[in-house]
């Protein structure tokens, strides 16, 4: 049996641990009682993790794929998406730029690109880590467990990879080549591995409901992530689900602050997916419990061929554009940058 909207606020905001019966009320709770949530949520948030907002500079290295997503604009069935790819150079130059533009933190994602071999990637990691002083944190899809191991021995230190949903039905609909236990697999890898360890879901997919958005944070938690990534799933036009409706920002909004009653000290971004439907998406999620951003510095005549969704965000903006940008709407929420990598904050240990 559900609880009511209040009872289940209350339970959250004990600290217990999380259930479908408390989730699914907050989850899809009222317009009227979301604003209580909200602030709930970002009370939770600026108590645990204060009023910085993290910078992740996010450099797109490559828009090839192997895989064929459902959702993805990058799948590798979709012929009418130029391909590029950036050397090893770019990419130094990318953590360079990034590092003269006063980022503490690179993400560097891509699609499945078996051009960047375990070996390839190793040595780029380490060849940006010994150039510029950054926290890097890997975003490159499924991989065996020797190659995230090498990846972290080169200096990595943290990778993210959505689970996006964990009913085993919906993931098997929406990932034709991808199996939901294997997925889990790598993130249990890249956890024990000692990557600071991120995930997260699409919102909004056909067919996924509140309790399987429930399901999803209650594995999430025992997964142990630390960072969680959730925005809007929005439909591309040339992939199988480009008719289907979208998710939504108000729904989204729910979910961020939902991850922040139940995981206190995670990072959570304000997604791009989430500025596309919304021009205050970002600012909404950072004030419904989000703490992090991730500016784009890919170069911009790569940009409009990492079409994961149409009508991203930023595509013509420089990477001094970009930083401005974020950080004229921090502030306007009267919120500061962070001014350090942000590592993830370990209860038992404290900063990593
Ligand atoms: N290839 C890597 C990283 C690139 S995709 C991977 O799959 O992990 C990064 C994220 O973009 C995915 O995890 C997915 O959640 C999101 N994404 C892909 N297509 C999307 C869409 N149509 N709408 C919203 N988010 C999407
Ligand atoms: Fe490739 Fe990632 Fe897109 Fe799937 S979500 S098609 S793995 S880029």
């Amino acid at each position: 049996m559900n609880k009511t909207f209040s009872e289940s606020l209350s339970i959250a905001l004990s600290g217990a641990k999380p259930q479908v019966e408390w989730l699914v009320p907050l989850l899809s709770c009222s317009d009227e009682d979301a604003v209580e949530l909200y602030k709930a949520a970002d009370e939770v948030r600026a108590a645990n993790v204060g009023s910085a907002v993290h910078f992740r500079a996010l450099l797109e290295c490559s828009s090839y794929c192997i895989k064929n997503c459902c959702y993805c604009g990058l799948r590798k069935a979709n012929s009418t998406v130029s391909r590029y790819r950036l050397s090893e150079e770019e990419m130094i130059d990318g953590a360079k730029q990034a590092v003269e533009l006063g980022y503490k933190s690179l993400v560097i994602q891509s699609g499945e690109d078996m051009w960047y071999t375990a070996d390839r990637m190793a040595h780029i990691v380490s060849s940006i880590k010994k150039v510029a002083d950054l926290a890097i944190t890997l975003s490159l899809g499924e991989r065996d467990k020797e190659t995230y191991q090498k990846w972290f021995d080169a200096g990595a230190d943290r990778y993210l990879l959505r689970i996006e949903t964990t009913d085993p039905e919906l993931f098997a609909f929406i990932h034709p080549d991808d199996d939901l236990n294997y997925r889990k697999q790598c993130l249990y890898n890249i956890r024990d591995i000692g990557y600071q360890l991120g995930t997260g879901v699409m919102q909004g997919i056909p067919g996924q409901t509140a309790t399987t958005l429930a399901n999803d944070v209650i594995w999430m938690h025992e997964l142990g992530a630390e960072m969680i990534g959730v925005g809007p799933f929005i439909p591309h036009p040339e992939t199988p689900l480009g008719k289907e409706t979208g998710g939504t920002v108000n729904d989204t909004l729910r979910l961020v602050a939902v991850l922040r009653l139940v995981f206190p000290c995670a990072h959570l971004p304000a997604t791009t997916a989430m500025g596309s439907l919304n021009p205050k998406g970002r600012e909404m999620a950072l004030q419904a419990g989000a703490n992090v951003v991730m500016p784009n510095i890919t170069p911009t005549t790569f940009r409009p061929q990492y079409e994961i969704y149409p009508g991203k965000i930023c595509l013509g903006d420089d990477a001094a554009h970009c930083r401005g940008c974020i950080t004229g709407r921090i502030t306007s929420i009267g919120r500061t940058v962070g001014t350090d990598k942000g590592h993830v904050i370990r209860r038992e240990k404290k900063e990593v």
